[in-house]
Formats: C-alpha cells, structure tokens, sequence
C-alpha cells in the first residue's frame, strides 16, 4: 500500500500504546498496575457536569464559531485575567479540542517547510511529530546530565536563522521540573530579541507542589498580548481532571489566532459545545477542585519520594509539580525501553521509557493515580530490578519470586 512519507513517518504515541496494553492485560485478568498514562483519578468536577448536561438537555446541540462559543471565550479571558494578570480580547482566544489541537494548530499556523522549532529535553512526546507533521525541523537541546533544568547558553546556542519558536513547558512533563523564573525572564528576552514565539505550554501551571510556583512568561513582558511573542496554551484535562472532554484553548495575538481558527474551521470545524459547555462549567466553578486535586498529587509525590529513599541505586530529582516523577534507572540498564518491557512482563507494571521523552536511561512513572497503586508499583518496580529487595512479593494474589538475579 502506499501512503504518505510525511505520515508513515510519525510516531505512535508510546503513551497510548502502553495504555492500551495495559487495558488488554487487565481484561485478561492480570493484575496490572497502570504508572504510564498522565491522567486525574477524580470525578468530573460537579459544575462542569450540570453545565454540560443543561446544553445537552437544551437540545440546542449545533456548530459552533471555529474559535469557540462566546460564553466559553469569556471563561477563558477571565480565567486569563485571574491566573495570568492580562487582559486579552476574544480575538485573542481561541477553543480547540485539547491543548493537542492548540499546540499542533499553532504549528501549523507558524512553520514553513524546515523552519526550526527549539525543544528542551526531557519533553513531552508529541512535540517532536507535531513539528515534523508540520514541515518543521525539531531541534532538542538537553540539559547537563543530572538535571533537567536547561542552561540558557545552550538554547541560545541552539538558535539559528531558521528558528521560528521555542517550546517551553513548565512544570515539565516528564520530569516535574519547574523552571527557575529567571531562565523564563531569559527566554522572553530572547524570544522579543530575535522576533521568535515562546509557545508555553502551561497545561500542568497550577499543579505545582510545596511554594513552588511556575511564574507565567507574561510577568516578564511589558508588551500586550497583541505585540507580545509569548502563546499560552492551557487546558482543562490536567488541572480539572477532565481528560476526555477534550478541551484546551490558546492565548495569542489576534492575526495569529484568525489564522489558527481558519485552520481549525477546515479541519474539525469546531469543538463540541457539549465538551465547550463543561469546561465553561469547571472555568466559572468552585476553584477548591483544582486545589483539592493539586493536595492529593502533592500527597502522592511525597509517596513516590518516600519509596524512592530506599531504591538502591536509583537517582531521582524531585517533581516540583505535574504528576510525573523520571528516576535514573541507569544503575540497572542503559536502555529504557528494554527496562519498561521487562517491569511489564514480570512485575506487571506500566512504565514510560525515558528515551521516548529524549532522556534513555530513565523511566516515567504518573503517579496521578491512586496511593495504593503508586506504593505497589514502585514495591513491584524495586522487587524487579533491586537485588537487595526482599526476593517475593504479592502481585494480585500470587506469590511471586524473583529468580533472575
Ligand atoms: N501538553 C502536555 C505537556 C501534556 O502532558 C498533555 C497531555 N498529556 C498535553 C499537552 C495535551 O493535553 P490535552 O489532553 O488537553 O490535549
């Protein structure tokens, strides 16, 4: 068969391909434990259901502006006005299904054929294809070894006359590193400097840990949202839990955003006002959801941290907020892959290789899950590869023995 080069090239989303291994072993019974997949165990926050649930039962169900309902437009300014002290224009906003669509639609809206994006490693998995799918030319740079905090001379090295953006995520996914404000204050300058967008992806802002706090790029800007090089992409699916909702939305100057929005009409239309309705619902609600869930990641880092202390051998830099933690696994083994297959077969636990993220050597563990399951699986992920573990232990109801050490 013949397909696309540009599209057979992409990569499968190694998150939802674990995700979907782990949902196969558990139908066939086995006592999966599932540390891959970043996702909230919480309920749907109350306001976000009735508000959905009032435009489903309105029956009044249609195509909504490219850019998002009005209402929800609104929610998102305020939203802006409260987290980020700007005050921006519906013109400024845009709705798209999950900040995915935000960030592959700026992208797209942005990149010529080999125009250069600058990614900081570790990073999310998507960026890369995203840039690619784009045309784009993704061009990493990587923290020194034992941190996950980049130098700012080596971004700027980084620069060419073909860069057009930089990605910027903090709290990082995977690492749960929260960039120091004054690398922020650096890139900005830079980013206003040499006339390319800083694209911060803020989707985990709120979830940060202890005082820490992730200062938003804008603090470091006197130009309004309409002169600024700064993008905003933000969403309900980490801080609300609401995942499946699919809901995101960027901040951007309005040229950009008709451009985003046309992109956006051609492709998908518009976002679902049901998903619209209930992000509009978690928006204008009790903010105690974001803070109750915020408190029990926090609960479960200290957790993670805590069976961490006695995993001989394995080196872990504290998340300072998301919910993901990626310890030095190469005490054990080099390649990060192999180790995440191996903790699937015989301690039935799901991991994400580092390497996916641009860090080999290391392994992703959520830990938005439940505290029992992030004490059992990091128990089974130590039973796995420490040897100066206690050699059984119970996965699901059976004894199990290690016997290849
Ligand atoms: N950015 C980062 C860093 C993420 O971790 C995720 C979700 N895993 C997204 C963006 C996408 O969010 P959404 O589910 O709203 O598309």
């Amino acid at each position: 068969m013949k397909l696309s080069k540009l599209a057979s090239e992409i990569a499968e989303s190694p998150t939802f391909a674990l995700n979907e291994e782990a949902r196969l072993l558990r139908e066939r019974g086995e006592a999966v434990i599932n540390l891959g997949i970043g996702e909230p165990k919480n309920r749907t926050p109350i306001s976000a259901i009735l508000a959905s649930a009032a435009k489903l039962t309105s029956g009044e169900v249609k195509y909504t502006p490219p850019d998002g309902l009005p209402s929800m437009k609104k929610a998102v300014i305020r939203y802006t006005e409260e987290n980020y002290d700007r005050l921006v224009a519906p013109e400024n906003v845009s709705i798209t299904n999950g900040a995915k669509q935000s960030l592959f639609n700026i992208l797209y809206s942005i990149l010529n054929p080999q125009d250069e994006v600058i990614v900081i490693a570790p990073y999310w998995v998507s960026y890369n294809e995203m840039i690619k799918m784009c045309m784009g030319i993704p061009v990493i740079v990587t923290p020194e070894d034992g941190t996950f905090t980049p130098r700012f001379e080596d971004i700027e090295r980084a620069l060419t006359s073909s860069t057009r953006a930089i990605i910027v995520n903090s709290p990082n996914n995977p690492s749960g590193a929260i960039y120091p404000s004054e690398l922020i204050e650096k890139i900005v300058n830079m980013c206003e400097k040499k006339g390319i967008f800083m694209i911060c992806d803020d989707i985990y802002h709120k979830l940060t840990f202890d005082r820490n706090m992730a200062v938003p790029a804008y603090s470091f800007t006197k130009k309004d949202v309409e002169n600024s090089q700064i993008i905003v992409v933000n969403g309900v699916a980490k801080l609300y839990g609401m995942t499946g909702f699919r809901i995101g939305w960027v901040i951007a100057p309005r040229d950009l955003t008709r451009v985003m929005s046309n992109v956006l009409a051609q492709t998908t239309s518009c976002v679902s006002p049901i998903a619209q309705s209930a992000a509009e619902g978690a928006l204008n609600g009790l903010q105690s959801v974001v803070e109750a869930l915020r408190l029990q990641i926090q609960n479960n880092r200290d957790v993670v941290m805590q069976e961490m202390r006695t995993f001989n051998g394995v080196r872990l830099i504290e998340p300072k907020g998301t919910f993901y933690a990626l310890p030095d696994i190469r005490a054990f083994s080099n390649n990060s892959v192999e180790v995440s297959k191996f903790l699937l077969k015989k301690a039935l636990v799901v991991t994400v290789p580092g390497k996916e993220f641009g860090m080999e050597g290391h392994i992703r563990i959520s830990f938005a899950g439940s505290v029992k399951d992030v004490t059992d699986g990091i128990a089974r992920i130590k039973w796995a590869l420490d040897p100066t573990s206690p050699n059984e232990i119970y996965i699901g109801d059976k004894k199990m023995i290690r016997d290849w050490m």
